[in-house]
């Protein structure tokens, strides 16, 4: 199965520079085949490739970067074309015509849903999609023609999946280089000691609760820091508007959040990881937090939980790991339910941490509901 990692990368200064000349000759590239579509009206792809061939062979400048760097315009300006002319890409472009009053619309309608130059700043990338030219060792990667002396690159983090790296994107947004890797993974094998099912209950207090009694804690990273980014925010609004300072502080501001989602991000793939291994059966909640949670307190922390995310790393992950996820309707009572006797209490107050029942059983809520989402079964 093919699963992406995007990662961060920490590349030195000259690193950099060479990135941004990769980046460079694929627009270079790319833009000489748009301007040939436009002049020609039309583009085959073994005309592509001549032309690739033709100027990489003309310009020396050309031949510093990966020939895939700029072989893979071929493709993309293909595709572009393709999409360019479906019946709803057609229609689209009579329309804008039909729509367009002075020469200057007009122009730009002719060209509406085809293939347009691609600018500096925007969506700057470039791809290596072939696995014998990328090489990655630990946290560190490299691929064809990036100079020996310039070595591997660094990056924020391992890759998470184990297997074959099929491709890499390289991008620059917001001041930063990403690497998006395409891994081709083996089936896993389930361990013998896994156990046999568990339910899973999503808090508040807690991350998570296992209806074994395991704990996740919550990971208050937002809490922690929201202080700093109120103070930041209150800062930013007192600065005058495009000044050094206001830059400054809405780049850290920036930051901050950044940092936030990423500690999120790696907290729940611990959580979803260690679940997709470790079971042969995950019943999970289905969770729909905007009507879940009128309470307002609340609905941040369910934000800076990631539900959602977490809901698409469980399906993925068991996907891979042969474990059967089982999603618990919406509208069962989990929390509400008794995991002793079956009894529903009409009301169970958000604050009240501990369920005890008539039966006798006293337990603490979560574990509860985490008892109760394991037991439930399809009506
Ligand atoms: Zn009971």
């Amino acid at each position: 199965m093919l699963l992406a990692h995007k990662l961060e990368l920490y590349p030195t200064k000259k690193q950099s520079d060479y990135l941004f000349h990769c980046v460079a000759n694929r627009r270079y590239m790319y833009n000489q085949l748009v301007e040939y579509y436009r002049e020609h009206g039309k583009l085959t792809k073994k005309e592509s490739v001549e032309i690739v061939k033709d100027y990489r062979n003309n310009f020396e400048w050309l031949q510093d970067v990966s020939t895939r760097v700029i072989r893979n315009t071929v493709d993309d300006i293909d595709k572009a074309i393709k999409r360019g002319w479906t019946s709803e890409a057609k229609a689209k472009r009579k329309k804008a015509l039909a729509c367009a009053v002075t020469a200057k619309q007009k122009a730009r309608a002719v060209h509406y849903m085809l293939p347009s130059f691609s600018k500096r700043g925007v969506n700057d990338s470039f791809a290596i999609r072939e696995k014998e030219k990328i090489k990655v060792s630990g946290r560190k990667f490299k691929f064809e023609k990036l100079p020996k002396e310039l070595r591997e690159i660094k990056m924020r983090e391992l890759i998470r999946f184990n297997g074959t790296v099929k491709q890499v994107t390289i991008s620059h947004r917001a001041g930063k280089w990403f690497a998006s890797f395409l891994i081709e993974t083996e089936d896993i094998e389930k361990q013998e000691s896994s156990f046999e099912s568990v339910g899973v209950d999503l808090g508040v207090k807690e991350l998570a609760t296992l209806s074994d009694g395991k704990i996740f804690p919550a990971h208050k990273s937002y809490s922690k820091r929201e202080r700093k980014l109120r103070q930041l925010n209150k800062k930013l609004a007192r600065q005058k508007k495009d000044s050094n300072g206001f830059k400054e502080t809405k780049a850290k501001i920036q930051k901050l959040h950044y940092y936030v989602s990423e500690s999120r991000k790696q907290a729940l793939h611990e959580l979803t990881s260690w679940l997709s291994k470790n079971y042969k059966r995950v019943a999970i909640e289905d969770l729909a937090p905007s009507n879940m949670v009128k309470n307002h307190k609340l609905a941040k922390s369910i934000i800076d939980a990631g539900f959602g995310m977490f809901k698409e790393q469980m399906e993925y992950k068991c996907e891979m790991y042969n474990t059967e996820l089982v999603i618990v309707d919406r509208w069962y009572p989990s929390s509400k339910t008794c995991s002793n006797c079956g009894k529903v209490k009409k009301e169970l107050k958000l604050n009240t941490r501990t369920y005890t029942c008539e039966c006798g059983l006293v337990i603490d809520r979560d574990l509860n509901a985490s008892l109760n989402i394991n037991r439930w079964r399809p009506v």
